[in-house]
């Protein structure tokens, strides 16, 4: 992991604190109402520029997290600030900047334009709802800049998303994004339906752009290898909490969180070594969430949920052994392949 990333410094430009989004399930035979919470007390920070891969498996409530971050899910708890003002109170003014401000690529990029208008017509009502001061020549000529600043010839304008392969729809819809000139891009695994060297093609555009542009990344992904590589930082997520925060180059190297090594045997680091299917959110198990999976787990695992606490300097981790580890300063597991 080799980024060449300065280090975030000024203040966030986005501020989620306690976070919470739960889907109602109706009522049980008793009467009682039920919810799945699926981000469970989340907060992060994010400096202009930075960059940040959430990590976890399907269900780990990373996804729901970017949605709710531009309200796409309405969260039940917390609060999302964006440049210092709660977006659930924004006034319009701040709200529309916040839209400009923040743009978002989905996992399935043919499914995220729509069928039924050229690419052309999409990227014309983008700029015309987000930057609508624009000309119709100089509209012209932000739309032809940003498909050649992601690879597209400008004919596709003229093409509907059912003319276009996978790694076109993807590069489409990145261009969308760029439009409005934001200053931060949630990445929902935008590269997930692509084939292996489209998808290296296009994680490697995106990483020039975000380079050239100063963009501040939330990077959602399962793979892990993908994540630590185009972000600085890293958080580990599990049934919608963070067992693990760190710099990516540590997660690689050293991630102390069992869950977080098994997400990071894909880049070749450690052996998997959970067993079993991840837990239902119906009825996670007491304790530690990651107990019945856990080669690690001791009785106390199963009687006091971890908190995420410091094991070093800009190093948390949400696991009783990682932690009297770090207190020992020793480091079970995690056997080289
Ligand atoms: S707290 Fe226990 S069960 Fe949870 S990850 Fe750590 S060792 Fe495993």
């Amino acid at each position: 992991v080799d980024h060449g990333q300065p280090a975030p410094s000024g203040p966030p430009i986005l501020s989620v604190r306690d976070l919470r989004v739960a889907f109602p399930l109706g009522r049980s035979w008793r009467g009682e109402e039920r919810w799945l919470t699926v981000v469970d007390g989340l907060s992060i920070e994010l400096a202009e520029g930075e960059t940040l891969a959430l990590l976890g498996e399907t269900g780990s409530g990373k996804s729901v997290l970017a949605r709710a971050i531009l309200r796409l899910v309405p969260p039940v708890g917390g609060q999302v600030s964006w440049l210092g003002t709660d977006l659930a109170a924004a006034p319009p003014e701040a709200m529309r900047r916040a839209r400009r401000d923040l743009q978002i690529l989905f996992p399935d990029p043919l499914a995220a334009l729509d069928p039924l208008m050229t690419i052309g017509a999409q990227l014309a009502e983008t700029l015309e709802s987000l930057r609508p001061t624009r000309s119709p020549a100089d509209r012209a000529a932000r739309m032809a800049e940003a498909l050649e600043e992601v690879g597209l010839p400008t004919a596709v304008l003229d093409l509907h998303p059912g003319s276009l392969r996978p790694a076109e729809a993807a590069r489409a819809g990145l261009a969308r994004a760029l439009l409005p000139e934001p200053r931060l891009l949630v990445c929902d695994e935008p590269a997930a339906t692509l084939d292996g060297a489209e998808r290296a093609d296009f994680l490697a555009l995106l990483r020039a752009i975000r380079r050239r542009r100063r963009l501040a990344l939330l990077y959602a992904t399962q793979d892990a290898a993908e994540g630590l590589r185009i972000a600085r930082r890293g958080l580990v997520l599990l049934l919608g909490r963070i067992v693990e925060s760190a710099d990516s180059a540590v997660l690689a190297a050293g991630a102390r969180h069992p869950y977080s090594r098994a997400l990071v045997a894909a880049a070749g680091l450690v052996r998997p070594a959970l067993h079993g299917d991840p837990p239902s959110p119906l009825r996670p198990p007491t304790g530690c969430a990651l107990r019945l999976r856990c080669p690690l787990a001791h009785d106390g695992c199963a009687q006091v949920p971890p908190s995420l606490d410091p094991v070093a300097p800009g190093h948390r981790v949400a696991c009783h052994v990682a932690q009297d580890e770090a207190q020992d300063g020793t480091q079970s597991g995690g056997k080289a392949p």
